[in-house]
């Protein structure tokens, strides 16, 4: 039996290993994660804005597991494809005939200064990027009396890239239903240089900003929290690439913090090792196959895929990733096979109740799933899809390798 190595049991690591499963091929599947909890990460916005548990995104690792499949709960340190071979804390190397890698990414907080202690234990400093600060952004919007709330956009690549300001429109949606909006002033403060990539998506929501009295700031990376006085300090690039410092005060600080491919790949071979995308996992972005290791495959957050990091990317990847991954093993061409087309979405929660659904590919091309309606108005109904229907895709459906 061919030996599949899968690092990391995260979204695309559990999808991909029950794929296999039902593929009929004869394979023996490990699937390495020392974490003993999964988590519907979607979900952390609507706790962080007060509309479910942080407890409820969460489930054992072990019951997501597919059967027949075996788990190794240890963390992977190394990665050598010229043996053929992943090495574990504990365990060792591990030979493989093929790989899958997806061991998602890295948050780094301690890259601001002033913010070196991940759990956040600053006054008026929230997020919610990890399950150890989400609830805390509740807290903050309950907590909220007056002053200037900043919500920042790092200067790399991030999960989820609307997520920044989904939390900031349902933290103004709050201040109105709490009657403290008035008292609130609120800053967008981003690295990038839009509100959102894809243009259609952009101008509809360039209006809600409008709409919400927000103020946009844009070429300002976040590099220092003074978290005693409670000053929050950017590095503003100018269209000529100068740079400076700028501070605001605030009293409230929801941060999005920089984030990158884990260590153990940025340090071996199947990294970029130059351009935008350095350290970042280099695969073919149609055929998701490394192209100096063919028996090396990458999905989710951790490839260099030009479009945005979500769980709903994964879903369009896995089952091309698993077509591909098993013609190699049976030496057949990945000529003909379906192609990944860049497909990603983004339910751009504007109001508790309303949503804009961002479904895209490669090159900005729109990808809607409900080619009849006008994708870039906020809805209701993509609202219900979000709330009630995307959890049950991925817990029952997606997890189960049938999405
Ligand atoms: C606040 C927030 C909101 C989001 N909203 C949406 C949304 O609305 N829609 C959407 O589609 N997506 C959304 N996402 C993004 C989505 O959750 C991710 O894109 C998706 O989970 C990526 O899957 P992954 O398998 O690549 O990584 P993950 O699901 O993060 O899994 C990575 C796994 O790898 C393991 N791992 C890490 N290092 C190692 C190692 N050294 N050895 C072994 N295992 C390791 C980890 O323990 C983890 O289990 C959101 C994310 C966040 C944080």
């Amino acid at each position: 039996m061919k030996k599949i190595l899968i690092i990391g049991a995260g979204t695309a690591g559990i999808d991909v290993a029950a794929r296999l499963k039902h593929s009929g091929e004869k394979l023996s599947i490990t699937i390495i994660d020392p974490a003993q909890k999964h988590y519907y990460q979607p979900f952390w916005t609507l706790v962080g804005a007060g509309l479910s548990r942080k407890e409820a995104t969460e489930r054992n690792m072990k019951d997501l597991i597919p059967n027949g499949v075996e788990w190794l709960a240890e963390k992977v340190i190394k990665i050598d494809p010229f043996q053929n071979q992943v090495e574990t804390e504990k365990s060792g190397a591990l030979h493989y005939d093929a790989l899958v890698v997806c061991p998602g990414l890295e948050l780094h907080f301690e890259k601001i200064k002033g913010l070196e202690d991940p759990t956040l234990p600053y006054e008026g400093v929230c997020s919610i990027y990890s399950y150890q600060t989400v609830d805390k952004v509740w807290e903050n919007f309950h907590n909220f009396k007056s002053g200037q709330a900043l919500f920042t956009f790092p200067n790399t690549p991030i999960k989820c890239g609307g997520a920044p300001q989904k939390i900031m429109y349902l933290f103004d949606a709050h201040l109105q239903r709490t009657n403290r909006r008035k008292d609130a002033q609120i800053f967008f403060t981003s690295a990038g240089q839009r509100i959102f990539g894809v243009p259609s998506f952009a101008q509809a929501l360039n209006k809600v900003v409008v709409r919400k009295g927000i103020h946009t700031r844009f070429n300002h990376n976040l590099v220092e929290v003074d978290t005693k006085n409670k000053l929050a300090t950017y590095c503003v690039s100018d269209s000529e690439g100068k740079q400076q410092q700028v501070t605001y005060e605030y009293s409230m600080l929801h941060v999005t913090p920089p984030m990158s491919a884990p260590q153990f790949v940025q340090d071996s071979p199947l990294a970029h090792k130059e351009g935008p995308s350095k350290g970042w996992l280099n695969a073919d972005i149609h055929t998701m196959q490394s192209p100096e290791f063919s028996n090396v495959f990458a999905i989710g957050d951790v490839a260099a895929y030009p479009t945005a990091k979500t769980g709903a990317a994964v879903r369009k990847q896995a089952p091309v990733l698993v077509r591909n991954l098993i013609d190699h093993l049976n030496g057949r061409s990945l000529e003909n096979n379906k192609k990944y087309d860049g497909y990603s979405s983004c339910p751009l929660v504007t109001e508790y109740g309303k949503v804009i659904l961002a479904e895209f590919g490669y090159n900005d091309i729109l990808l809607p799933s409900f080619p009849v309606i006008d994708m870039t108005k906020e809805r209701y109904s993509m609202w219900l899809l979000k709330t009630k229907m995307l959890p049950v895709l991925y817990w029952d459906f997606m997890m189960k390798g049938r999405a």
